[in-house]
């Protein structure tokens, strides 16, 4: 019970629902922002993954067409030194050395050259096409290094077909180990483009085909400039060549474009093979989904924050209005004064204060002698105007701040004074009737003098815990003291009589010990 309670006194404050205002849109941002970043390692891993097969896909295609390639040019080194083969006719000897893979639709040439860089058997001529590449850069390469193996060429245009190539080429040694010429096959450039071609990698994605030494044998999208272009040097080139495979985000030294490259040798050639994707356009999906998830986030965090402050507002101004109602409810309307029902609470207050810190209390009830006359006399508008004055006179004649003036009745006021002993409040009243001496209202012609009070002074003192009183036995004494002054002859101050043990003048009220 006490749970359910109490969180419906929570719920009613403003500081409450102003918190959950702006706790519950911090919950939602950090809800949403582990989703979009969650999203965004999804959108990561798809494209690195893409990029990953792919890659294998391209690489398998290349390195098995440049082995079919070397193993021809093997096979012609190998069946030259075979006896009788260099003998045989030119037709017979195309038929030994050439098998069907050097018709493949990718290949260009197949030409034995000799040490003099003529061509000496053409795979697809007898006889063969005249030529001479001793000016090229693979025939000077193999001459100058029996151990190269296989070479592979830079781009080159083919000077009996004309289109764009690449040269691969083995040497072939005397027998007595000197250079004896090369054999070279020719793979069309076409060949990778149309492989590349096949693949979309959005508008800023590329696949790279570097030889070893960094020159580019083809890019895709294709751009005549790009090929044959070396990139050794380059930030992303030495690392394509040092570390073989693996994946990296780089920015392109071509076009500035950040790109993420996942990248790997082809085969044991010396070529390096990238599928390189735009950062941007990895995250461009994302970056869409996670622009329209923030703005309805933030809408909504903007609408729960305003309409949190705005209820909680609205909860302060009818917190403010039920505390001004509640204090209006305290209030004599006419004099401005606490009221009765002010005056009984702060009574009993003030009453268990005295009894806990056994100090005295005088209470004194003031009530305006023959009020009725001025009423008949002057009209009920003038007697509210006294009454005011009335007012004015008791408040300017407590100074203390625990001191308390209230209106009880019609023409009946009281002044409870904590700490105050019987000389104090005798005191006050002299000072009371001294004020009011001097009220006068002078549009009704009332002048000073004229108005008189009567006052009925009672203190208590708390000497023990034994005997019961009350606030009520306190104002019954004071009431009676007011009755002996009117009886009297008004316009005095008359004190309760005291209690027997008291010696002096003081009513000793025995208090309870609260
Ligand atoms: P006493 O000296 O014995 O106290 O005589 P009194 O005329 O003052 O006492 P009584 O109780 O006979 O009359 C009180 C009058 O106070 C009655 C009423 O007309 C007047 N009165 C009470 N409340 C108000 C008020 O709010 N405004 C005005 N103008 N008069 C009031
Ligand atoms: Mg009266
Ligand atoms: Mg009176």
């Amino acid at each position: 019970m006490v749970l359910p309670h109490r969180l419906s006194r929570r719920l009613r404050s403003a500081r409450t629902w102003i918190a959950l205002g702006i706790l519950a849109p911090i919950g939602m941002l950090i809800v949403s922002g582990l989703m979009l970043i969650d999203m965004r390692r999804d959108a990561w891993s798809m494209a690195e993954q893409t990029s990953k097969n792919l890659l294998q896909v391209i690489e398998r295609d290349i390195a098995r067409n440049v082995e079919i390639i070397d193993l021809t040019l093997k096979a012609v080194v190998d069946n030259l030194k075979a006896p009788g083969v260099t003998e045989a006719t030119p037709e017979l000897r195309q038929l030994i050395l050439f098998d069907r893979a050097s018709t493949a639709r990718d290949l260009g040439v197949m030409l034995v050259l000799d040490e003099n860089g003529d061509s000496i058997i053409d795979a697809s001529a007898v006889p063969p096409r005249k030529l001479n590449n001793a000016d090229r850069d693979y025939f000077k390469a193999h001459k100058a290094n029996p151990k190269l193996g296989l070479h592979i060429s830079r781009p080159l245009v083919s000077r009996l077909t004309g289109s764009r190539i690449v040269v691969l080429s083995r040497r072939i040694d005397k027998p007595d180990g000197s250079f004896g010429g090369i054999v070279l096959g020719s793979l069309k450039l076409s060949y990778f483009a149309g492989l590349f071609d096949q693949i979309g990698l959005g508008k800023d994605g590329a696949i790279n085909l570097y030889l070893a030494d960094g020159t580019r044998l083809m890019r895709h999208p294709y751009v005549e400039d790009d090929i044959g272009v070396n990139l050794a040097g380059t930030p992303n080139f030495d690392r394509f060549l040092r570390e073989r495979s693996g994946a990296f985000v780089g920015t392109s030294v071509r076009d500035g474009v950040e790109r993420h490259y996942a990248f790997r040798n082809v085969g044991e050639w010396p070529l390096s093979l990238n599928v390189a994707l735009s950062t941007r356009e990895i995250e461009a999906a994302w970056g869409a989904k996670a622009l329209v998830i923030s703005t309805i986030v933030l809408a909504l965090c903007g609408l729960t924050v305003f309409l949190s402050l705005l209820y909680g507002r609205d909860l302060r101004r009818r917190a403010a209005l039920q505390a001004e109602l509640a204090e209006l409810s305290r209030t004599d309307v006419l004099t401005g004064l606490p009221n009765r029902r002010h005056f009984e609470e702060a009574f009993e207050r003030v009453w268990l204060a005295a009894c806990r810190t056994r100090q005295p209390l005088s209470l004194l009830v003031v009530d305006a002698d023959h009020f009725k006359r001025y009423n008949d006399r002057y009209g009920h508008a003038v007697g509210d105007e006294v009454l005011k004055g009335l007012a004015n006179c008791l408040s300017a004649s407590v100074h203390r701040p625990d001191d308390l003036v209230a209106r009880v009745g019609g023409e009946e006021f009281v002044i409870l004074l904590p700490g105050t002993d019987r000389e104090g409040a005798l005191r006050i009243a002299g000072k009371l009737h001294a004020a009011i001496a001097s009220l006068a209202v002078p549009s009704a012609g009332i002048c000073a003098g004229a108005v008189t009070v009567s006052v009925g002074v009672a203190v208590a003192v708390a000497v023990g815990p034994a005997d019961a009183a009350s606030p009520n036995d306190l104002y019954r004494k004071a009431d009676a003291a007011l009755y002996a002054a009117k009886e009297g002859g008004r316009n005095q101050t008359r004190c309760a009589p005291g209690a027997p043990e008291d010696t002096g003048a003081v009513i000793a009220l025995r208090l309870v010990r609260a």
